[in-house]
Formats: C-alpha cells, structure tokens, sequence
C-alpha cells in the first residue's frame, strides 16, 4: 500500500484490510471484487490485484507461509528487488538492500555521483554499493533509516544537510551543490486525455460498467465514459441514437475535474442524465438499450461496487 501512497492515506485501508484477510490463504480466495472494494481510493489497483497473485502464488509453492530468501521472494507475482530485499532485511533479518529512489538520490549526493535515476546501470551501481554497506546485524534498521533519511531530511528538493547525521561525509554537502545529485532529466510533458462521463439513471436504476480486466484501471467499475470534451448539444443527440426510446432527457453537468495518473492527465466533464420512464414499454426499450452499454443496477447495488478514484467527483 506505500508503494506510491503516504502514510496517513494508508493508515485509513491498512487495519481494515489486514483485519478482512489476515493470512495469503484468506486473500487468495477472496472474490476480486471484495479486494477491490476494500481498496476502494488508494488508487494504483495493480497493486490489489499483484497481492491477490501473489497470495495464491504463496499458497500454491511455499505452503501458505511467506519465503525469508531474496531469490524466493522474487518468484512471487508482485514482489519485485525493492520488496524482496524490504521484506528479507525488515522481516527475516537478511542483509539485503532494499534500493529505491531515496536510495538512489542519498548515495548520489553522499558520493557525489552524477547519475541518473532511471537508467539501469544506477540502479546497479547503488545496489553494489549497498550491499558493501549493509550490515549482517539490524539490516533492516539499515533500510529503515535509509527510507527515513530519505522522505525526511534528504529530500529530493532543500535536502535539511544541517540536520544531516550523514553531512561531515557527504560529498555533494561539501561542495555545496546537494541539489545537483542525481542527475536530473528533462521531464516530458504528461499526455492529456478529454473524457465526459454520464451518470444515467433509468427509473432508480444506474448505468454502470465493468472495466476490462487488464489496462488501466482494469477490473474497476465506471459510468459511462465518452472520449472528447462534449457539448449538452453532442450528449442530447449521443442519448437520442443510443436511447432512441426516450424522449425529454433531464441533463444536468456535474461540472469539471481531473485525475493525474502516473502517466497520463485525464481532463473530464460530467452529466447526470435522468431518462424519464413514461410506461412498462418505454421502460423495457431503454433498459434493452442500456443493457447493450453496460449493467443497470440499484442505488443499494451501486453503493457497494469498487470504482476508479478517477472519477469519484461524479461518483
Ligand atoms: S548532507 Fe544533505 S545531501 Fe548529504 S545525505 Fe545528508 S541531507 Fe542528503
């Protein structure tokens, strides 16, 4: 759950998750849907579904209990070399380094190095170093302080040197230039996407989807979600071709907002859209219609679905 979230985020899923699955085995046969409820907010739901992966991969190989070993913890669907060396130094007690972006950025300032982040022969250079360091005994304080030196005092931007323990040794602090380690790239510009999202109500009933079960926000139920950024014009004639049943649609906007991805900006507009219910065949015609588009469900329904954080304004 810390991967790519804070702490205080985390401290409101951790107890409740831990408390629903409390073992790999009671994860691992939990319905997807459950899982993703419980995660409901935090966003990044690979992670959700790497831990149900990797529940089942325990249960299967090393009988429900997880490996203490680096080697084995990197068989294990979702544990990549940060996790397996956090998990062996923190929890078994091996001198395993545990390397990650604050890793990186310490050991570039502290040695001077000028490299670069995301290119892969860093990564190597600092593992090597790290694993000449870390000591047999308390390894995983080793990793601790590293982690907290470098969210806390060794910052990516006004690193506070002069609270340092590391500053009489640290190479870029005497030369004055912390900020110039590591190197930094120049940053492409975040691709923008334009959506509208339609919350349709048919009688008392919502239109949702299911998102496909890989890609982005995979698994994850949404409202109907059109590309562009659409008129009321270009919604009225969307309902009349796709709910050629109905006849006077109530739209109301639910106003503007957006969601960063990792990756990608989403830019998004939203309507809620009543289809009014006139008689038994105008209601049987629009949920034909809109059984071809997704799944009408009830508000009781509705609420206990997981759905994208992307698109909790009009949630
Ligand atoms: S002295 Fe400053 S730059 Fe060097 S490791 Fe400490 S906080 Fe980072």
């Amino acid at each position: 759950m810390l991967q790519q979230t804070r702490v205080p985020t985390v401290l409101n899923y951790y107890p409740r998750f831990l408390h629903r699955f409390p073992d790999p085995a009671s994860l691992a046969e939990a319905p997807e849907d459950e899982v993703l409820k419980l995660w409901e907010g935090l966003g990044y739901y690979s992670r959700a579904r790497n831990l149900m992966r990797g529940a089942k991969y325990i249960c299967e190989h090393f009988h429900g209990e997880l490996p203490s070993e680096p080697d084995l913890l990197l068989e294990i669907p979702g544990i990549g070399p940060y996790m397996a060396g956090a998990i062996a130094s923190l929890a078994f007690d091996k001198p395993a380094p545990a390397v990650d972006g604050n890793c990186i950025r310490i050991y570039c300032r502290l040695h001077a190095l000028p490299l670069v982040p995301s290119e892969g022969s860093t990564y190597k250079e600092i593992y090597s170093r790290i694993k000449k360091d870390i000591p047999e005994e308390q390894p995983g304080d080793f990793n601790e302080a590293l982690m907290d030196l470098g969210s806390l005092i060794c910052t990516p931007k006004a690193p506070k040197c002069e609270a340092c323990p590391l500053n009489d040794q640290c190479s870029a602090f005497l030369l004055g230039k912390q900020e110039d380690f590591p190197v930094k790239k120049e940053k492409k510009a975040t691709p923008v996407e334009q959506h509208t999202i339609l919350k349709i109500f048919i009688g008392d009933k919502i239109l949702v989807r299911k998102r496909p079960s890989t890609g982005l926000l995979a698994g994850l139920y949404e409202l109907v979600d059109l590309p562009g950024d659409m008129t009321n014009k270009e919604i009225q004639n969307w309902i009349h071709e796709n709910f050629p049943a109905t006849t006077s649609p109530d739209i109301r906007s639910m106003g503007k907002s957006r969601h960063v991805f990792s990756h990608l900006r989403w830019e998004m507009i939203g309507y809620e859209i009543h289809l009014p219910v006139s008689d038994s065949s105008t209601k049987k015609a629009l949920t034909k219609s809109a059984v071809s588009l997704g799944e009408l469900v009830s508000s009781e329904k509705y609420s206990t679905l997981a759905f994208a954080s992307a698109i909790r304004t009009y949630r």
